[in-house]
């Protein structure tokens, strides 16, 4: 996410997350907002919408552009309409964790039909080719900054059956996220584990399944009681802000609260498309056994 400004020199500002959803905090954003600030990048975590009402406010009154990363979130929905086509840009990824994946790729949603063109030259080397695939021009020639970005068409062609089934995975993916939360509802409730929260006007994409344990010891001790059955599950994104470049960019304890108290504490289920409702039960079973 935090990458792509990086690379082109941008100064990266971290904002904290909402203690419930777990995506940017428009609170935060607002207070770090500067007349320098040029973009703001919400990330769709685990395909929850942020709270775009709020961060497009925001943006739009001061006119920064706002970028979203959905890389989880594609087919989810915020207030009707789809994640990554809110922003000035979407970023999707099919990388081989996410819902729809060609091993590695992901595509660009452009919002603003100001930035098509420039768009088709950044991913053709640096060219107008595309203009000139579509007739418009006799030749074509380098005329900007750019670099390779096509798939491979053995790859698209792989994402492109995904696509054509999108609809039966994501009623899997729903049936396997609703089947861990009805499992597992009344043993977290009983324990102070706090499962996924999506609020009423966000359609999930039901990319991960969560739970927040009350501290690091314990989430050491859950996961280390799964694998003695074979049962991976794994934490998530420690904060940014505290990685080696986060740190080298002025990063500290205490940046952002939150993240840094959640991030710790988090794990995922095992959470695929094929995942059968009889693993489902052993791996809930053996959850609700946790001592
Ligand atoms: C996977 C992921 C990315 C990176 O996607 P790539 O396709 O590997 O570039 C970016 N942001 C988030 C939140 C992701 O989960």
């Amino acid at each position: 996410t935090a990458n792509a400004f990086y690379l082109r020199g941008a100064r990266i500002v971290f904002a904290d997350i909402s203690e419930d959803t777990l995506t940017m905090d428009a609170e935060d954003v607002r207070r770090r907002l500067t007349g320098r600030t040029r973009v703001i990048v919400p990330v769709h975590y685990g395909g929850v919408g942020c709270d775009m009402d709020k961060l497009l406010d925001l943006a739009g009154s001061r006119r920064i552009a706002v970028v979203e990363d959905n890389a989880h979130g594609l087919f989810a929905r915020y207030r009707g309409r789809n994640l990554g086509t809110l922003g000035t840009f979407g970023a999707l990824s099919f990388h081989e964790t996410k819902n729809l994946i060609c091993g590695v790729g992901g595509a660009l949603i452009i919002n603003d039909t100001r930035y098509l063109e420039r768009a088709e030259i950044v991913r053709e080397k640096g060219t107008d080719r595309s203009r000139f695939f579509r007739g418009e021009i006799d030749k074509y020639t380098w005329v900007g900054a750019g670099s390779s970005y096509q798939p491979s068409d053995m790859l698209a062609a792989f994402l492109y059956a995904q696509l054509e089934a999108r609809e039966q995975i994501m009623a899997m993916r729903r049936a396997l996220w609703e089947g861990y939360r009805e499992r597992l509802a009344d043993w977290a409730a009983g324990r102070g584990v706090r499962l996924p929260f999506v609020p009423g006007h966000c359609e999930p994409s039901w990319h991960l399944f969560y739970l927040i344990m009350q501290s690091g010891e314990e989430r050491s001790r859950f996961i280390s009681h799964l694998k003695e059955k074979d049962i991976q599950s794994v934490f998530h994104y420690p904060p940014l802000h505290l990685s080696a470049v986060g740190r080298s960019l002025g990063g500290r304890e205490g940046d952002c609260p939150v993240s840094e108290r959640v991030s710790g504490r988090l794990v995922r289920l095992p959470f695929y498309n094929t995942l059968s409702e009889d693993d489902l039960d052993s791996i809930c079973a053996r959850i609700i056994a946790f001592p």
